[in-house]
Formats: structure tokens, sequence, C-alpha cells
């Protein structure tokens, strides 16, 4: 690389000023105390990224290294990193996009430096896979075992990549969103960077869910003065409450988020002013390490002299931090106007913890009893990465459903406390005891009662795993438990068992071939092939098995020069298979949409084959985007479709552009839920009276639920676009005993 290039033919002066300025906020923003070698360092990165980056702009037209500029602003601002994590952050995209090798990054800076660029820098798209993004999110992993700094800078860039999604073409907004949602949005979580976490999950739902959005968002702003009024004078009763406390202490408003509004709105069923109507503030007191717990019951114990606090509201999470190392005390307490208010009391190493999470943890290590937690949630990171599928997708899943969203505590009979993630059942504890206790677990028992393996866990069960050495896992247990750890012990536990077993069918073959005077090498690898095996392992097991009856099998093969070879075919198709298949192809063509009345990447879709996806339904005026199955068909899934997020989080390169072209004869099958009050036999009538003969829209089904004075009802109806459909809620809400409509998935 010519170092001597002069970027100012490339830059304007007024983007070269605003890149210098970029980087002087980032300098700026370090307030810890760092020595001259690691500013040196943090230089020489920003002079490496500004000079590989020289040629490149981002989508919107701004000089690509403001992108890692940012992304180095937002680790040490935002996230309270230090000189590596900056110096990684500013290299992060150079061996990635520039000719600039990591060789090259080693020699420069440090091994240390190299390793997280290297986990930053996507596998090259030359790797064979089913799905790459589930590769390098695995290769991210694999490296966060050995310096977690990889992905907290992973997340940093991210964050930015999404703050700037806006100057994408949608298809990939969708993409990455759905990508963000499912894997980053939850890791976030489950690291403890709670800001992160709440900011992935809005910028997500602005790309998917638009609409709603900017209604929340409007919302907020119109109540926004009286909230805030409210929560300045509870804020001032509170101070006054407090005057007496020996230690300093702060108090803010807390915020809430349009995305957990709308998760509110959309699973307890209530209204918008009922949600806006709940107040939370946070309590954070300046106290040494070793009186903080204290000082928080004190706290508690003030306030709710003064305020009537809700009994079954409070939260203790001190006493046991959340294994992502949340610590706080959360009690709800009765306020002015009897409004509840939340109020989250804390210390300022808990606030920080709170925030940072994660990136907290190690400058806390060992005063913050959740360090160990991280270390056991490493440990099982490791174990998955370790297990011996190789599939990136299989993966992907495990860790997913071990992010531990939400966890139990239970106990061994020795009072031992684990930590597993809810829905946990009780042949999941046995593994996470031991990878033995796991396999050779006979009977359990939880709270001295036996159960079944796949029994649910609850918080506080004391289980106690009864073990038989000659237990084995099967099949089934891979249905009845959970976690990472257990799945990958049974899958490899199993796989054993298969290789030991195929070991006689090994045996047998050979002693075949040999017969046959057939080389075994060559002709193995035929059998698997002709077969369709995934492995030699697989076909052994099933030669031992008696699954494959080599004798009868070998005769439909000709020998010639010690090789198997094919017999010549027959006619193989018989009268009755072709019938069958001719069915199945009309069946096909009815399935299928031949009408076109979408356009796939700006083409007729009648030039693929596509169908609407009936998780989700779509209807003509939905935003909607194309996925390309495994199959090869294409089905239309609406842009806020969760199964749709799935599989764009997993196979975003699948994903193309869809739009609607108008079409007047067009048809939608549109899904409603109907609740209200049942006085009487006539709700049916009504509901079928106002679509059919007022709204003249066609039924293709209704079916009803009624009990107790209230009814629920699924219907679907007939619709050619979403604005015919608004109608048809509109006008199923006027009748008197409805009382809500929703459209469903
Ligand atoms: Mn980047």
């Amino acid at each position: 690389m010519n170092k001597k290039k002069d970027i100012r033919t490339y830059y304007s002066s007024e983007e070269f000023l605003a890149i210098q300025q970029a980087y002087q906020h980032v300098l700026d923003a370090i307030k810890i105390d760092i020595d001259a070698d690691d500013r040196a360092l943090i230089q020489k990165a920003y002079e490496l990224a500004v000079i590989s980056h020289v040629s490149q702009r981002r989508k919107s037209g701004e000089p690509y290294v403001m992108h890692p500029i940012e992304v180095a602003r937002i680790c040490v601002e935002e996230m309270g990193l230090g000189p590596v994590a900056i110096t990684c952050a500013l290299l992060h995209d150079v061996v990635e996009d520039t000719p600039v090798t990591l060789e090259e990054i080693e020699a420069q800076f440090n091994p240390q430096i190299a390793k997280i660029v290297d986990g930053l820098t996507k596998l090259d798209g030359s790797y064979k896979t089913d799905s790459p993004q589930a590769e390098n999110f695995k290769k991210v992993l694999s490296t966060l075992v050995e310096d977690v700094r990889v992905v907290l800078v992973k997340m940093a860039d991210r964050l930015h990549n999404m703050r700037t999604l806006g100057a994408m073409p949608r298809h990939k907004q969708l993409r990455i969103a759905a990508e963000t949602s499912y894997i980053f949005a939850p890791l976030a979580h489950r690291l403890g960077l709670y800001n992160v976490k709440t900011e992935f999950e809005e910028l997500c739902m602005r790309v998917t869910d638009t609409e709603i959005y900017f209604d929340i968002a409007q919302k907020l702003e119109e109540t926004q003065k009286d909230r805030n009024k409210y929560i300045e004078t509870f804020i001032k009763a509170l101070k006054e409450n407090l005057k007496d406390l020996e230690y300093p202490f702060r108090i803010t408003g807390r915020p809430k988020s349009i995305y957990s509004i709308w998760n509110k709105l959309k699973t307890k069923k209530v209204g918008f002013d009922e949600i806006y109507d709940k107040f939370a503030i946070r309590l954070v007191i300046d106290v040494p390490p070793e009186k903080e717990k204290a000082a928080c019951w004190q706290v508690y114990s003030s306030i709710t002299n003064d305020f009537r606090p809700i009994p079954e509201r409070i939260r203790d999470w001190i006493s046991v931090p959340k294994a992502n190392g949340y610590e706080s005390l959360h009690t709800t307490v009765i306020g002015p106007q009897g409004k509840f208010v939340e109020i989250q009391i804390r210390s300022e190493r808990m606030d920080e913890i709170a925030e940072r999470g994660f990136a907290a943890h190690w400058k806390y290590k060992g005063i913050n009893t959740a360090s160990g937690n991280y270390e056991i949630w490493l440990d099982n990171v490791r174990e998955i990465l370790e297990s011996p599928s190789n599939d990136a997708v299989e993966f992907l899943n495990d860790f997913k459903t071990n992010l531990f969203d939400e966890e139990i505590y239970v106990f061994t009979p020795k009072g031992e406390m684990k930590i597993l993630p809810k829905g946990a059942t009780a042949l999941d504890f046995a593994f996470s005891i031991h990878s033995e206790v796991g396999c050779q677990a006979k009977a359990i028992k939880v709270n001295n009662k036996l159960v079944p393996m796949g029994f649910k866990l609850k918080n506080g069960d004391q289980v106690q795993v009864i073990t038989s050495k000659t237990q084995k896992p099967s099949e089934n247990w891979l249905k009845v438990v959970v976690t990472g750890r257990a799945r990958s012990k049974i899958r490899w536990a199993m796989k054993e068992e298969r290789r030991k077993i195929g070991l006689f069918g090994k045996e047998t073959l050979q002693r075949k071939f040999k017969n046959l005077k057939l080389d075994y090498e060559e002709n193995v690898e035929f059998l698997v092939s002709h077969f369709g095996y995934q492995s030699r392992v697989d076909l052994f097991y099933d030669i031992a098995s008696e699954k494959f009856n080599l004798s009868t099998e070998l005769k439909a093969f000709d020998i010639s020069a010690g090789r198997l070879v094919e017999k010549p075919k027959e006619s193989p198709l018989t009268e009755t298979s072709t019938q069958k298949e001719k069915d199945s192809t009309k069946e096909k063509q009815e399935k299928y949409r031949t009408k076109s009345d979408i356009l796939i990447n700006g083409e007729p879709a009648n030039t693929y084959q596509y169908q609407l996806a009936t998780c989700c339904s779509p209807v003509y005026g939905d935003p909607i985007f194309a996925y390309l199955t495994a199959g090869g068909g294409i089905k239309i899934h609406r842009t806020g479709c969760p199964n749709a997020t799935n599989l764009m989080a997993k196979y975003g390169y699948r994903v193309m552009k869809a739009n609607w072209v108008s079409n007047p004869n067009a048809s939608f099958v549109a899904n409603l839920l109907i609740t209200g009050v049942d006085d009487g036999p006539g709700v049916v009538e009504s509901i079928m009276n106002k679509i059919s003969t007022q709204l003249r829209l066609n039924i293709r089904g209704l079916s009803i639920d009624s009990g107790e004075g209230y009814f629920e009802g699924k219907i679907s109806i007939y619709v050619s676009s979403t604005d015919q459909l608004k109608e048809a809620i509109n006008g199923i809400l006027q009748i008197e005993t409805v009382s809500s409509v929703t459209r469903v998935k």
C-alpha cells in the first residue's frame, strides 16, 4: 500500500475536516489515563484506516472511514471501552474491505490486536456454506471466548450500521434488521448492555413496523409534558423523604422505549393510556461497595414509609443478581393521584454494571458476585462451539436458546445453586451437573417426587438425579432438553454410540468386499454416495443394525475390474406413479399464484413460482419482501412476520425486494381476531351480516368461542387490499358488542 497517497485528492476540504473532527471527538471521549504507547497505537490505527479506506464511500455518500471512527467513538463513549478496543474498532473493516492483510496488522500492531481484527473480519464469500450469516456469527463467537472485546466492538459496529440504515435499499434494511433482532438484541441483553439492546429493538421496529413505530412515538411526544411534570413532582417528594440519607444520591426519570410499549400493547391487550400512565424512576446512591446493600435497603425502607408499596412487585436482584450480572432493587409504589411508580434502587457500581454489563464486568472482577456467572456463561458458549456438529445453523439455534433471556434458580440435594434458562427440564439439570450424570440419568426426582425427564423446572426446585451405568441417551432425549450443553452432549454420545456399533458393520463390509475382490476405499465411497448417506458411519451403522442388507443390495450391481457398477435400468415408472406425479403437478400449479400482482426485484413475479406465505398472509398494500426457499420456490412475507425474521437472520442472501402491482381482481386472505361481549345468540349473525351484506366481502371461515359473557372469534375473509381490510375492521368495530378487532398471523 502506498502510504504517500495524498488523501486530499480524494476528499473535499469539508470532508477532510469532518474526519479530523470525528477523530478528535474519539480522543476527547477517553476519560481514563492512557499511556503514550496506547496513544500512539490509536493514532497509527487511525492513520491506517484513513489511508486504506481512502477510495471507499458509504451508501450515504460520506467517506467510508467515518464509519470505523464512529464505531470507535461508540466503544469509548457509550460502552466505556479502552485503547485496545478503540484501536480494533478503527481497524475493524480494514482487512475485510481493503488490500491490507492480517499479517500486516500483526506486524504493525501486535498479535492481540490482529486476533481481534480477525474475529471481526467476515469469512470470504468462497466459503462453502448454507448460511454465511450463521458461519460468520459462529466465527465472531469463537473469538469471543478468547477475547470478549471482539463481541463488544461487533456490537458497536452493528449499532452504527443500524443507526445509518436509512441509506440502504429496503430489502437490505430488512435483512440487517432481522439479523439484529434475531441475534444481536438478545446477545446485547445477555451481555447486560441494556441501552444497546433497547436501541437495537427500536431501530429494528422502525424498519419492520414503521407505521406503529411512528404512531407510538407521536403519542409519547403528545403526553411527554404531563409525564415529565408528574415525575418532577414525585422526584421532589422523594428528595424530601431522603434528605437525611448519609450518602449522596441522584434520581432520574426513565423514558419508556417505544418497543417495550408496543410489546405491552401486544401481550397485555390494554389501551395506550393505561401503559402511558405507568412511571419509572431510578435512584442511584454513591456508596462504598461494602455498604451498598444496607444502603439500598435503607432507602427502600425510608421510601415505603411515605409511599405504599405493592408487595408482589418487589424484585431483589441485590441478594441474587441476574445471570447477566444485573444488580438492583426494584419496587413499585403508589404515587400521587394513585398512579403506579416503579423505583429502581442501586449503587453507582451496580448502575455501571447495569448500563455497561459485560464491559464493566472486567473492571469489577472479583467484587461482583456475578462475574462468576459470566465465566459459567462463557463456558457454555465454549461448549456449544466445541459440539461435534459443524452445522452453523444448528449452532445458531443452540446459541439462541442458551442466551438465557430469563433464568431460574434450582438446587442440588446438597443445596448448591444452578442457574438454568427458563423452560429447562429435569434432564437439562442432569447435564448441567456433569455430562456423565446426564448421559446416565435413569430417573429424576424433583422435590422428592419422581418426574418425567421432560419435567419443566421451576424456581427453587430441588433436583436429584439417579444414574445407572447401563443407561444410554436416545434420539427422544433431544426433544426434552432445551440447553445447548445437554443437546450437544446427547448428540455427541449418540454419535459415539453409532460409531461403536458401526464398527461391526464396517467389518462385515470389509469381509464382503474381500470375498468379491472389490477395492475397499473406492467402493465404500461409491455406496455412500449411491445410497445418499451423509457419512460412512451412517452406512456402517445401517449395515450393523441390518437396516441395510448388504447381500440383497449388492445384487443390484455388476462387478467390473474390482469396482461396483450400476446395472442398466429397466423402465422404472409404473402407470400409477406417473398418474401420481401428474396430480401433484396440478396441485402445485393451483397452489402457486399465476396472475402477476407482485414485482420481484422489479420484474413481474410470474417469471417465478411464488406463493403468499400463510404464516403472515400478506394483503395488497402491506409492506412485503420475497424469500427464496430452499426448495427453489418464492414466498412473499409481510416485513413484520416473526417467521421471516428468523429466516432472514440465517439466510439473508435469499431475501429479495418485492412490490405490489395494482390488480383490481386480486383477492387475499386476511385473518381477524374479534373479541367482545356475548349478549346472546345474535353475535355470529351480526358479524356475518356486517361482512357479507354491508361490506360485501366473502367469508372463508368463521369460528366463535364464547363463555361467561365474553366471546372470541376467528374469521378469515377475502379482501383486495389493505384499504379494504381497514374498512372491514372499522366496519366490524361498529357492531356494538364488539370490543376489539386485530389482524392475526
Ligand atoms: Mn463495520
